[in-house]
């Protein structure tokens, strides 16, 4: 294939992933050709190997589609040399780069590199850094069997399958380095070596490196280290994470780049303090000026209060695997061994959110909430200190507008706010205007969002059907019975105990008469994958698609199987509502009731992470029982009893009553506040901003000294 001399850079465009935030870049591999980008799942790299010479040929003479291509060729130029940004106009002394280290990153699904919320924060995080000029630089894993796919068994139980990617597909090069060789790195583990290469993904004006160990020179089982996302024993685990903290420190000193601020986005990363004091006590520094320097220079943000979720491992694997990293630092073992103690009750381990937690400066939760659990959950982290003087910050998440927002909504929104919107989005003040809106054009925009879940959700049936020969309750589990005209509602995350995803089916009855009330249908989609060693979170997932496939739900109950960023799009954007029921507290912020919210669709959730500070009140609606038991199954009882009395009482008639041209006045008037109200408040460039002036500012504009 020979891209035309006209068009000559749009493979460029097609591999810097900038394009999935920028809409006139994503406009054009629409225009080039329509079914390929369906067909692909929006993956220009492999639609560029796809593409017929014709339609390139086409493209390079449709008038239309150069002046959609000269605007984004423009608008990538602007974005990479811009030295306008708000980072270098608010701190134009500053140094940098800023490290940011996470065992996942979910910048687009085809690069799956992601299992779920902490990899779309992250994702949506280095995204904001790049619009915002933040000098970063992101460090994390190439698992080239990515994480699973979901396949649904005709008895409801959740298989795993993993497939290679091809590196060809993805929008992944080389890194390189300084003097032009490919970036290889050895790295010690246990009493052996492992070669670790190193893949760059180019977003804008944020580089991410990638860690790869499936090098020929590795032997087969190093080879698979970094193969999978969460998909190995305790063994692999922590041999991960000794390659992503010790090699991520050596890739970026083989890569020139001297980072000013390290930023851990959770505990998987926390040996770079390990290679970080290493090479101090190398060059000459005593053990504890090599410390307090990297407390001076480490961020860290903890994102969950579920212990499952904190890596802790025993001594005795710590020291097998660690034999080769020591170094000179070997002298003081003991001292950095203390770093990681901690005993929750059931013996001491080396636990990596301690390490964390002992050695990063700066220590940040993810929402008001999680933050008050935080300190009071590592109390013994700090002893004799009070829990309010503990020094856990909260800066609570938010998502990444661009990437999220319908392209209805942005049409909406340039036209009644203004065509700088973009920039002042964090701004509560602007999302006033959205009240100029008229009734008309928002529910015009919610009507069109509907369709497309609507359309997708039934082709992707259709094909599942034609392809696979799957049974017809299993089609209308699928979706392809859902009503346009009902009331939708959305649930969609990962499938764990915590999350109760059964919730909504505590008293079926009950919900069955919410679903088939005359003239005033309402139907739930559900998705979401559980991690592959969760039998729990299968099990409420088979419950799940039970009730899919159950003729009693007479097709208003829907599974999407294979949740992913391309799902999640399609339905934050396209349910009506969308329903969060975790156990409180137990969720440390939640992020997509941000991403529905922002596209018109209120959050019905209980008081949990965001939404125990998001709701006002009118922009949504808070699932709280009158009283709080103290017995679980008593809590789960109460939680959904109030549920449905807020579905009967206030959301379904509210949704349903029409005025005579058939506007939902009131309905409409919850939208716009959850749209005005959630925006500015749970956008990424507000999260960003407060990461960059509370936390990065402080260590960016000194260089090392020591
Ligand atoms: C946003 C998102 C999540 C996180 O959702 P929560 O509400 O935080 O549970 C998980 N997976 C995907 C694919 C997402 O897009």
């Amino acid at each position: 294939m020979m891209t035309p001399e006209r068009i000559k850079r749009l493979p460029e465009i097609a591999s810097d992933l900038w394009w999935t935030w920028n809409t006139q870049a994503r406009e054009l591999f629409r225009r080039l050709d329509y079914p390929l980008w369906q067909q692909t799942a929006h993956n220009p790299v492999l639609m560029l190997r796809l593409v017929s010479q014709e339609m390139l040929n086409q493209a390079a003479a449709d008038a239309k589609f150069l002046a959609t291509y000269d605007s984004a060729v423009a608008s990538l130029d602007a974005a990479r040399k811009a030295r306008d940004t708000w980072w270098h106009r608010r701190y134009p002394e500053a140094h940098g780069p800023i490290a940011y280290f996470s065992a996942e990153f979910a910048l687009h699904q085809s690069l799956p590199i992601y299992a779920g919320g902490l990899g779309v924060l992250a994702g949506d995080h280095c995204k904001e850094a790049s619009d915002l000029g933040i000098p970063l630089v992101g460090v994390g894993f190439m698992y080239p069997q990515g994480y699973f796919h979901q396949i649904i068994s005709s008895e409801g139980w959740q298989q795993e399958s993993y497939e290679r990617l091809n590196w060809a597909d993805a929008p992944v090069e080389r890194a390189v380095t300084p003097d032009g060789q490919p970036c290889n790195i050895a790295v010690p583990l246990g009493n052996r070596s492992v070669l670790v290469s190193v893949w760059h993904v180019r977003l804008g004006r944020v580089k991410l490196y990638l860690l790869d160990t499936d090098l020929e020179e590795n032997a087969p089982w190093d080879r698979e280290l970094s193969a999978r996302l969460y998909g190995g024993d305790r063994e692999t685990r922590i041999q991960q994470e000794i390659i992503l903290g010790v090699g991520g420190v050596r890739a970026l000193k083989a890569l020139g780049t001297l980072p000013t601020t390290w930023h851990l986005n959770e505990g998987h990363a926390a040996f770079v303090v390990l290679q970080r004091i290493r090479d101090m006590i190398e060059e000459g520094h005593s053990f504890d000026d090599a410390l307090q320097e990297v407390r001076r220079t480490t961020v860290f943000t903890t994102h969950t209060p579920v212990s499952a979720g904190h890596d802790a491992f025993p001594f005795s694997l710590v020291e097998t695997h660690l034999a080769g990293a020591w170094g000179t630092l070997g002298d003081h073992r003991e001292a950095f061994l203390a770093l990681g103690h901690y005993d929750n009750g059931s013996g001491p381990l080396f636990n990596m959110t301690a390490l964390a937690l002992r050695t990063a400066g700066s220590v940040n939760a993810v929402s008001q909430l999680h933050g008050e659990v935080t300190r009071r959950m590592w109390g013994p982290i700090w002893p004799g200190v009070s829990e309010d003087k503990r020094p856990v910050r909260a800066i609570t998440n938010g998502v990444h507008v661009p990437t999220w927002l319908s392209w209805e909504m942005m049409r909406l929104f340039d036209r009644y706010l203004g065509p700088d919107w973009r920039e002042r989005q964090d701004d509560e003040a602007l999302w006033d205007k959205v009240h100029e809106i008229p009734d008309e054009e928002l529910w015009n925009a919610r009507l069109a969002l509907r369709e497309y879940l609507f359309t997708f959700i039934r082709e992707r049936a259709r094909r599942r059907w034609r392809d696979e020969q799957v049974n017809a309750a299993r089609v209308v589990g699928a979706g392809t019975l859902l009503d346009p005209s009902a009331l939708t509602i959305g649930f969609a995350r990962r499938f764990t105990g915590y999350k109760r995803p059964e919730l909504i089916f505590q008293n079926p009855d009950r919900l069955l008469s919410i679903l088939n009330a005359a003239r005033r249908p309402v139907q739930i989609v559900f998705a979401g994958k559980a991690h592959p060693a969760d039998e729990l979170g299968k099990h409420h997932l088979q419950q799940v698609y039970r009730r899919a496939i159950d003729p009693k739900f007479a097709g208003r109950v829907a599974f999407v199987d294979d949740y992913d960023l391309h799902v999640a799009h399609f339905l934050v954007q396209g349910c009506d509502v969308w329903l969060n029921t975790p156990r409180k507290p137990m969720e440390a912020s939640g992020t997509s009731g941000m991403k529905a919210s922002v596209n018109g669709v209120p959050h019905l959730s209980i008081g949990d992470g965001w939404w125990a500070e998001g709701y006002t009140g009118d922009n949504g609606w808070l699932i709280e029982p009158r009283e709080q038991p103290s017995d679980p199954d008593l809590v789960d009882a109460a939680d959904a009893d109030a549920l449905y009395a807020l579905l009967e009482n206030d959301v379904v008639p509210r949704f349903h009553e029409r005025d005579k041209h058939g506007m939902p006045h009131r309905w409409l008037a919850v939208v716009r506040q959850a749209i005005s109200t959630v925006t500015p408040r749970f956008c990424a460039r507000r999260m960003v901003k407060a990461y960059a002036e509370e936390l990065y500012r402080p260590t960016a504009d000194q260089t090392t000294t020591v």
